[in-house]
């Protein structure tokens, strides 16, 4: 393994404090290290603390308390407790507060970014996409909220009124991961909150920083004690609380599908709703008729977005022989060219891996598929110059069904090109996964788009581009990529209840 967290804390100690992250920062009360529980900003019972650190150096940041069961449950009886007055408050109320959320969230845009990348890894410029893109799903759930009506029905049963009302699910619950520690909260948050929901967030171990600033401006926004909770520490005690609480209604996470199935299994014995956003394995389709820089500026944001550890990312790039010599030699050009390094760095376009098993990951991914008979055409290993968690943007051709990379998620920047040929059935190809993530298509044959927009076994599809979520469109997966839908109508339905009255006069 490449390094241990001890070494990386080690590191730390002797040239980071927590007062560099503060002294970037134009409102330093954005960086928060105590937990924020029931409206107030606590420290763990038992005082225990887990560090956080900089994936880019090494570097300690700070620490977090390290909560467990019993602090889950003061966060789950605060929000017991906050149900019924914010419940009761009326959904254009809601909208307001929660529109002032997202207002303070591009106000402190610059600070939010910089605390996401020292933590996270990602370039700046990535982070400060990604605080607009959480805001975006803030502001949309203030003005949806106020639109939760459901259809109405026509009585079977002769003197009787029947009505529908919608109705919010109740204290809910998220657990997210440390790839987009922003939006993956305010998806789920802001869709709960404007149901009439409380929820208790625990963010992944690795981000924990940007979840709390949050917390902090939703307290600034007017979000009222007990409804926005932030819950840190190792993840079993606390989502472990979350799942067999039975007080927890609905459960919305976000992360792989391993720790998906044990959250679903865990979340069986109180029979709660659960949304499961889970892994992906996008395969990327590419016909000889598309122009060949767009080809290749789709595949570039494809693959390494996010250092390529995205659920989107394409991990397998199936490329016509019509076109495949020359899309590598350009796509292998492109991938050279990114600029690798620390995420503060405007000029960085590629960050740090988030942690050295995921370095191992991309290493076993390349080795295994270099020995079964695949070429690397750049990069291939952990970056000579700066070491420590940057590997290089790699580029494999020549991949096959039997390598490691064509099945599993590598949730590095790791590029497998797969040729194919007319008679190929793509759609099998493609389908032959079993995840069901994001898919892409890349062709102008209006016929191919019809056909395979259908064959294809995939909850979100892509044409001719890359960039398809927003707030206003479901976002998820089919097969074992997960269960529910966020953003959009749909998004909101995950944390409501619809009640029939039946009622005779
Ligand atoms: P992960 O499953 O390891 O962690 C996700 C969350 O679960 C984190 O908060 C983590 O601390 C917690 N967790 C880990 N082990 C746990 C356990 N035993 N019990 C309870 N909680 C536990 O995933 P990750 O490494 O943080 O994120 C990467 C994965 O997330 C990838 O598979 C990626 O595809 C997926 N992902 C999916 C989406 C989506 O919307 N579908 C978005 C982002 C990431």
């Amino acid at each position: 393994a490449l390094d241990t967290r001890g070494e990386r804390t080690l590191l730390a100690r002797s040239f980071h404090t927590t007062d560099s992250i503060m002294t970037r920062l134009a409102d330093p009360r954005l960086f928060r290290e105590r937990a924020h529980v029931g409206g107030k900003w606590c420290s763990a019972r038992s005082g225990a603390v887990v560090e956080v650190t900089n994936p880019a150096t090494g570097a300690l940041i700070g620490t977090v308390p390290d909560m467990g069961a019993a602090e889950t449950r003061d966060a789950v009886a605060a929000a017991v407790s906050a149900f019924p007055a914010w419940r009761a408050t009326l959904p254009r109320e809601r909208g307001r507060v929660l529109r002032r959320w997202a207002e303070l969230m591009l106000e402190h845009r610059e600070d939010l970014a910089i605390v996401m990348t020292i933590e996270q890894g990602k370039p700046l410029a990535e982070s400060r996409g990604e605080i607009d893109y959480a805001a975006s799903f803030v502001e949309w759930f203030a003005e949806e909220g106020q639109r939760a009506n459901v259809e109405g029905v026509t009585p079977h049963l002769a003197d009787c009124a029947m009505v529908l009302r919608r109705e919010p699910v109740g204290v809910t619950a998220a657990v997210t991961p440390w790839n987009f520690p922003s939006a993956m909260i305010t998806r789920k948050a802001a869709a709960a909150l404007a149901a009439g929901c409380p929820m208790v967030v625990r963010p992944a171990s690795e981000t924990p920083y940007s979840a709390l600033a949050l917390a902090e401006l939703a307290e600034r926004a007017g979000v009222p004690a007990g409804v926005f909770s932030v819950v840190t520490g190792a993840p079993e005690p606390i989502v472990g609380e979350l799942c067999a609480n039975p007080t927890v209604r609905a459960l919305s996470f976000t992360g792989s599908t391993a720790v998906g199935k044990r959250l679903l299994a865990a979340g069986a014995a109180t029979v709660k709703r659960m949304s499961m956003e889970l892994g992906g394995h996008a395969p990327f389709i590419l016909f000889p008729d598309v122009e060949l820089e767009k080809a290749v500026a789709g595949a570039m944001a494809a693959k390494f977005a996010t250092t390529g550890q995205d659920c989107l990312a394409a991990n397998r790039i199936y490329v016509h022989r019509g076109i495949h010599d020359r899309f590598v030699t350009a796509f292998t050009r492109a991938t050279a060219a990114l600029k690798i390094g620390d995420g503060l760095d405007p000029a960085v376009e590629l960050g740090p891996l988030m942690h050295a098993r995921a370095v191992d990951k991309c290493r076993e991914h390349v080795e295994d598929a270099v020995s079964k008979g695949a070429r690397v055409t750049t990069g291939g290993g952990v970056d000579p110059a700066l070491g420590g968690l940057f590997f290089q943007p790699t580029v494999l051709t020549g991949v096959t069904p039997d390598m490691l990379i064509y099945r599993e998620e590598t949730f590095g920047p790791v590029a497998p090109i797969v040729a194919f040929d007319d008679g190929d059935d793509i759609a099998a190809l493609a389908n032959d996964s079993e995840y069901g993530l994001a898919a892409y298509l890349f062709t102008n044959d209006h016929g191919r788009v019809q056909r395979l927009t259908r064959a294809l076994d995939y909850g979100m599809v892509a044409v001719n581009r890359v960039k398809l979520t927003g707030a206003p469109v479901p976002f998820g997966g089919v097969k074992q990529s997960g269960l529910g839908r966020e953003g959009g109508r749909l998004g909101l339905e995950e944390f409501t209840e619809v009640k029939y009255l039946c009622l005779n006069a």
